[in-house]
C-alpha cells in the first residue's frame, strides 16, 4: 500500500485555518486534519472496493485502534413540518402513524441506557412544531437530567437559528447532528422542497458557532446524482470539518414521491464510507441502519471500510415502528439493549471490539500519535 497518495501523507495534514467566505475552510475554524487531497481522493476512488476498505480500515485503526463505540438512538418524535422528498416521515405522508415520547418515555429510556453502559445519547427526531419554541429545550433538559452530568447528549431534529443552537447547549446538549444530505444545490434544493444547501450550511454553521460538536453526512444514490456527486460529498464533508459524519443508502420509500427511484446500492455507500475515513482520518463515523437495511452484512462492510460507531436503536419498542424515514428498518420489533449482544458478536468477527466511551470529538494530537 505505500505510495498510496493519501494514506503515506496522512499525519502531516493538518489546518489550523479557520473557515472563510471563500469556501476554503470551515465554521468555527479549529485544528483538524484535512485528510487526503481532492486529486487524491480521486485517485483513491478509482480503486478496486477491497483495496479502499482496506486502506480506509488501516487508517481507522491507527488512529481510533480496533474500538466500535456505542451510542444509543433514541427517535423522540416523528411529526414533522418538512416535506423531504425521500422521507417516509415527510408531513405530506397521512400514512404515517405520529408519536412523540414523553418526558417520562424519554428520561426512562435514558436511564435504562445508563444501566445498560450506554455514555451517548443521540436524540432525533422531525422537525416536530410542537418542539419549536422552548419544547426542545426542555426535553434537553429532561434528557440532561436523566443522564447524568457524565454521558453525552447528541441532538438531531433538524434546523433551528444559532440562538437556539446556542440554548441547546446551554441547556445540557453537547453535539449536533445535521447531514447536508447532498452537496449539489440544484438537487439539495429539489429533495427538500425549497429548502436551500445554503440554508442547511449557514446551520451547520451555526451548530459549530454555538459550541457543539459537528456532525453531519450525506446520502449515497439519490435520484438525479451524477458520476462526480460522492467526491463533492467527500470534499464537502472535508470543508466542514465535521466531526461525526453519517452516511447511508437512500433507500425509497412508497408513500414519497420518489417510490420509483432505484434506490443507492451497498457498494456506493461502503466506497462514501472509506473515502469519508480517508478524507477525516478522526471523524467518528457510524456504520449505519440503512447499510444494514438494504444488506444482511451492510454495517460490518461499513466497519470493514473505516466506521468506527454504532448506534443501537433503543427506542421503546411500540413506537420504533413508525419512525419509518424508510421502509424495512431492522430491528425494530427488538429492543436496543438486546442489539448490543448482537453486535458485539458481529464485529468480534471482524477483530474489532465494542466500546461504552463516550467517544467525543478526537483533539487534533490523536492524529500525531500515530504512526500510519
Ligand atoms: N429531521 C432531521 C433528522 C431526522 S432525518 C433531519 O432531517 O436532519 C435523519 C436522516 O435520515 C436524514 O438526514 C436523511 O439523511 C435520512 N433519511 C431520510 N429519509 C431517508 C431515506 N428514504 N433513505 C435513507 N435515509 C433517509
Ligand atoms: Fe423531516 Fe428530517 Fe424527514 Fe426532512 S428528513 S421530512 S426534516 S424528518
Amino acid at each position: 500500500m505505500n505510495g498510496n497518495p493519501g494514506f503515506a501523507q496522512l499525519p502531516n495534514r493538518f489546518s489550523t485555518a479557520p473557515l472563510s467566505g471563500d469556501g476554503e475552510a470551515s465554521p468555527g475554524g479549529g485544528p483538524c486534519c484535512k485528510g487526503s487531497s481532492e486529486a487524491e481522493i480521486r485517485e483513491l476512488a478509482r480503486l478496486p472496493l477491497d483495496e479502499l476498505k482496506a486502506l480506509a480500515r488501516r487508517t481507522a485503526d491507527a488512529v481510533h485502534g480496533n474500538k466500535v463505540l456505542l451510542r444509543g438512538l433514541i427517535e423522540v418524535t416523528n411529526h414533522c413540518a418538512m416535506d423531504c422528498l425521500y422521507c417516509g416521515i415527510r408531513r405530506s405522508n397521512p400514512k404515517a402513524v405520529r408519536y412523540r415520547l414523553s418526558h417520562e418515555e424519554l428520561a426512562e429510556t435514558i436511564r435504562a441506557g445508563r444501566k445498560a453502559g450506554f455514555m451517548t445519547f443521540v436524540l432525533q427526531g422531525g422537525e416536530d412544531p410542537a418542539l419549536s419554541g422552548d419544547g426542545l429545550l426542555r426535553l434537553t433538559e429532561t434528557a440532561r437530567a436523566a443522564a447524568g452530568p457524565e454521558a453525552a447528549i447528541t441532538l438531531s431534529f433538524g434546523i433551528k437559528s444559532r440562538r437556539q443552537y446556542e440554548e441547546l447547549k446551554a441547556a445540557g446538549a453537547d453535539r449536533y447532528l445535521m447531514r447536508f444530505e447532498t452537496a449539489e444545490a440544484e438537487l439539495h434544493r429539489y429533495l427538500r422542497n425549497g429548502l436551500t444547501l445554503d440554508q442547511r450550511l449557514k446551520a451547520l454553521e451555526d451548530i459549530r458557532a454555538a459550541g457543539l460538536q459537528l456532525g453531519s453526512g450525506f446520502m449515497t444514490g439519490l435520484p438525479g446524482e451524477t458520476e462526480d456527486t460522492l467526491i463533492k460529498n467527500i470534499m464537502l464533508a472535508q470543508k466542514l470539518h465535521m466531526e461525526m459524519g453519517g452516511v447511508g443508502p437512500f433507500i425509497p420509500h412508497p408513500e414519497t414521491p420518489l417510490r420509483d427511484a432505484p434506490g443507492g446500492d451497498l457498494e456506493r455507500a461502503v466506497r462514501a464510507t472509506a473515502l469519508l475515513r480517508l478524507a477525516l482520518p478522526l471523524c467518528h463515523i457510524p456504520a449505519t441502519t440503512a447499510a444494514g437495511t438494504i444488506h444482511p452484512e451492510g454495517r460490518e462492510q461499513m466497519l470493514e471500510a473505516g466506521a468506527n460507531v454504532l448506534m443501537p436503536n433503543i427506542t421503546p419498542v411500540a413506537h420504533k415502528k413508525h419512525y419509518l424515514l424508510y421502509p424495512g428498518k431492522i430491528c425494530i420489533d427488538e429492543s436496543g439493549f438486546q442489539c448490543v449482544g448482537c453486535l458485539s458478536v458481529r464485529v468480534m468477527g471482524r477483530g474489532l471490539k465494542l466500546s461504552w466511551d463516550r467517544g467525543d470529538a478526537l483533539p487534533i494530537e490523536s492524529l500525531g500519535r500515530t504512526t500510519l
